[in-house]
């Protein structure tokens, strides 16, 4: 069965409640084959300027409608995206790559983002605060912001729309999507599924296009009052600097250069059980993906050889096939940073454990790698390689090690290992991250909040507090006869 015949499978615009298309048009490839697998719209700034205001005049009704009746259309989505999630994932496999399994685990993990503020939605409290004069009395409410956009990356093509749509929607706000162009398709099935479950026109809208001009539109319009990005640090700070004229609200999501340390009291199998779910996940274009391993010298052989026999027993291939592991890269560039950070690794006195190469399938894939003895000045240590590559760096102490993890721009997650309390408390203290996994490798959950330090960014996704991206605090002062 074709992607074409599901009843999800869109490939125009969702503009007002309508499917809107354009003669020019943007193609989206499988990565794992380079089939063109669609066209999606090519939006001009008009068309988005356009779609702004159907936002706005959405806004007006939709914050009104009551918390519970938003709650139940917001539940009704996440009802429709569980039951539809093997076209879900079947389509998102096709336009990222990642093995089916773990499109269908993003899907629940999507999905659970919705669920959570479909139920938030009716926690949404003010507050009666002690006045501070006899005849005052001070109320505090929490409205909705207004009309937000959301420019999404590739890596996720469903869970990164879920964490943003879903408190924005449930806080009362509308909200302009705009997925990245490889991976378009998730995002247009989900928002079939959300006109099916009655968000009401303009509420939710899905715009694509050429990415700067989309952004641009988005930016420099001041009816749009937040934006929240997920994506790289460089296009992050672009766009605040382009939110800054109007000051809209922002939450960026950005890059990250995750340490995961293993210290010589762990337990050995359960770190690398930890790193395995952490790296290879999405063949390790995750931006909490584990970047740099430190593991402490007396460990190191213990630990890379287990690694080592697990990693090249990965199976690699296209994420549509049975028993497949790992997909391809999103495309050539990323597996030609994938290979020039080996390269440079090696080239500095690195030692290779498995893989190291480029495979036969093509330009996009790349071998699951484990390199050990990686010096501190590679390349893999300072740039996210956002691939299948695990650079091992042994450490002898403690304080030495705090130190090469904070050694970085960036702070968006942590990990070690250790057996150890006193050691964890020390180091969790000091590791300056916005996320920290203590002898876990898997951390993300929809509860919780997910936010960098940092150059890693912004404010938080998920927990209570992730709906307050999308509301503003109005503070109410009663003068009382
Ligand atoms: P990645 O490395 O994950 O592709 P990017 O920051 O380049 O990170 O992309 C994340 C999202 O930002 C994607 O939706 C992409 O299309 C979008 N994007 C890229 N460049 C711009 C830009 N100049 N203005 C607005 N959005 C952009």
């Amino acid at each position: 069965m074709t992607l074409q015949h599901y009843d999800i499978f869109k490939q125009d615009c969702l503009i007002n409640g309508e499917w809107v298309g354009t003669a020019d048009r943007l193609d989206v490839t499988n990565p794992a084959t380079g089939d063109v697998i669609a066209s999606v719209p090519k939006l001009d700034a008009k068309a988005v300027h356009q779609a702004i205001d159907y936002a706005e005049e959405a806004f007006k009704s939709w914050r009104k409608v009551t918390p519970s009746k938003r709650g139940d259309i917001v539940r009704k989505w996440y009802d429709l995206i569980i039951e539809h999630t093997d076209e879900l994932a079947t389509i998102m496999t096709t336009e990222q790559g990642k093995p089916l399994a773990e499109a269908k685990g993003e899907i629940a993990y999507a999905a659970s983002y919705i669920k959570w503020f479909a139920e938030e939605a009716m926690r949404i409290n003010g507050e009666i605060l002690p006045a501070g004069t006899e005849n005052t009395h001070i109320r505090v409410s929490r409205d909705p912001i207004g009309v937000c956009a959301a420019i999404t990356p590739w890596n996720f093509p469903a869970a990164m729309i879920a964490r943003k749509a879903a408190p924005a929607l449930a806080a009362g706000c509308s909200m302009i999507v705009k997925p990245a162009s490889q991976t378009p398709l998730t995002a247009l099935a989900l928002g079939e599924l959300a006109i099916q479950a009655g968000i009401p026109k303009g509420v939710l809208q899905i715009v694509t296009g050429k990415a700067s001009d989309i952004g641009d539109a988005l930016c420099e319009n001041a009816k749009v009052r937040k934006l929240t990005f997920t994506g790289s640090t460089e296009i992050g700070s672009q766009l605040m600097a382009k939110c800054a004229p109007d000051v809209k609200k922002l939450s960026l999501e950005l890059g990250g250069n995750a340490p995961f340390i293993v210290f010589d009291d762990a337990d050995v199998d359960l770190a690398v059980e930890g790193l395995m779910a952490g790296k290879f996940r999405n063949a390790g274009q995750t931006c909490i993906s584990p970047n740099r391993v430190y593991v402490q010298s007396s460990v190191l052989e213990e630990f890379q050889t287990k690694l080592a026999d697990k990693v090249a027993a990965l199976k690699v291939g296209n994420g549509l096939h049975d028993g497949v592991n790992i997909g391809p890269l999103i495309d050539k560039a990323g597996a030609d940073k994938v290979a020039e950070h080996v390269e440079d690794a090696l080239s500095h006195g690195a030692l290779l454990l498995t893989g190291g190469k480029r495979l036969e399938q093509g330009d996009n894939w790349y071998a699951p790698t484990v390199l050990t003895r990686v010096p501190a000045d590679a390349k893999c240590t300072s740039e996210e390689t956002f691939g299948p590559v695990v650079p091992l760096i042994p450490f002898d102490t403690e304080e030495q090690v705090i130190e090469y993890a904070n050694d970085t721009p960036f702070g968006l997650a942590a990990y070690f290992f250790s057996d150890n309390l006193h050691r964890a408390q020390r180091v969790v203290d000091a590791i300056e991250s916005g996320m920290v996994g203590i002898n876990t490798g898997a951390i993300s959950a929809a509860n919780a909040p997910f936010g960098g330090v940092k150059a890693s960014g912004i404010g938080r996704e998920g927990a209570h507090i992730g709906i307050e991206e999308y509301l503003e605090m109005k503070y109410q002062c009663y003068g009382i006869k």
